[in-house]
């Protein structure tokens, strides 16, 4: 599947006359490189390509599909947020040197390439250096500055487009034409802008997460609950969807300190709650949070063993803070 925003750069990469040996496709999380990555390796594989697409019918196509194509390897954590193993690497390097069994192309899809750990990454430089005629290596990344530069700048690298707000809305629109475009106008706002994630919190249960966060830093701010009791009840939500509401208060928060701004609009479930900590608070100890948030998030990205409860347990502690100052 391929989005709005993509046909150009698409245009751009099925029209090519030769391909490069690996690809870089990059750009920032939840704008669909997954899903281009998906039609590139389809149309790199088909053995009967129709206007630049693959054509989901040929022996090629059907294999992909079924998961068994022989000459496709994707190269994934075992698990999410897990590292990629050396191992897994070295099983990539000898597929590459393997003749084709089908007699077309070889195509390995590494995703997220940042997954790579030094030794994973060393280990996959063997076969961007030498690289092997018929084999093309497309790699994924949402954090190209955390890959090996040698590792970088051995791929053509592939600025995958983000799409505007207004494409994002209109597309939001076309996917779920029963919600309100105010929540929709509002999931983009919590998500930091990305379409799909703003998609997935409309159509799971994220915006009852949603809710479920907001009534407990309530609860937390009010002294109704403490940190510990917020923090384990917090057992199934999303990290790294937390600690970006929690950014984008931040985020609000400063706006209103520094600017005199109220997001009423995007906001309305936090807005009272912001404007009392706007009040209470003092900018350098939201700055201070917020370059904590951002820290951790680092970490929860870079799949750093983490105890989640005294994670989210410190966020809160953090939170809290900023109302008792006042
Ligand atoms: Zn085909």
């Amino acid at each position: 599947m391929m989005y709005p925003w993509q046909q150009q750069v698409w245009q751009q990469l099925s029209q090519r006359q030769q391909h490069a040996h690996a690809y870089l496709f990059k750009g920032q999380g939840g704008i669909g490189k997954r899903e281009l990555a998906e039609a590139f390796v389809g149309l790199l594989l088909c053995q009967s390509p129709q206007q630049y697409q693959a054509c989901e019918q040929c022996k090629a196509c059907l294999l992909r599909k079924a998961g068994t194509h022989p000459d496709l390897q994707r190269v994934m954590p075992e698990e999410p947020d897990k590292p990629i193993k050396i191992d897994q690497v070295r099983a990539l390097v000898d597929f590459v040197a393997q003749t084709a069994q089908l007699g077309g192309r070889k195509v390995v899809l590494l995703a997220p390439a940042e997954a790579m750990n030094t030794n994973a990454a060393n280990a996959l430089l063997k076969s961007l250096e030498e690289p092997s005629g018929n084999t093309v290596l497309v790699l994924l990344s949402d954090a190209p500055s955390r890959l090996l530069p040698t590792v970088r700048s051995r791929c053509q690298q592939l600025q995958c487009p983000c799409p505007s707000p207004e494409q994002s809305l209109a597309w939001l629109k076309e996917q779920r034409p029963e919600a309100d475009t105010m929540l929709i106008a509002q999931a983009l706002h919590w998500v930091g802008g990305s379409p799909l994630q703003a998609l997935s919190l409309l159509s799971d249960e994220g915006v009852a997460q949603r809710a479920t966060v907001v009534d407990a830093v309530k609860a937390l701010l009010k002294g109704q609950q403490t940190a510990s009791q917020v923090a384990e009840s917090w057992n199934k939500l999303d990290l790294l969807r937390v600690f970006d509401w929690f950014f984008a208060w931040t985020q609000a928060l400063l706006r209103q300190q520094l600017a005199g701004q109220a997001d009423e609009q995007l906001e309305p479930d936090m807005h009272k709650v912001l404007g009392y900590l706007a009040q209470r608070s003092d900018s350098a100890d939201v700055l201070a949070v917020q370059q904590w948030l951002l820290q951790q998030r680092q970490k929860v990205l870079g799949k750093a063993n983490l105890n989640r409860v005294l994670l989210l347990e410190a966020l809160l502690l953090q939170w809290a803070s900023l109302a008792a100052k006042g």
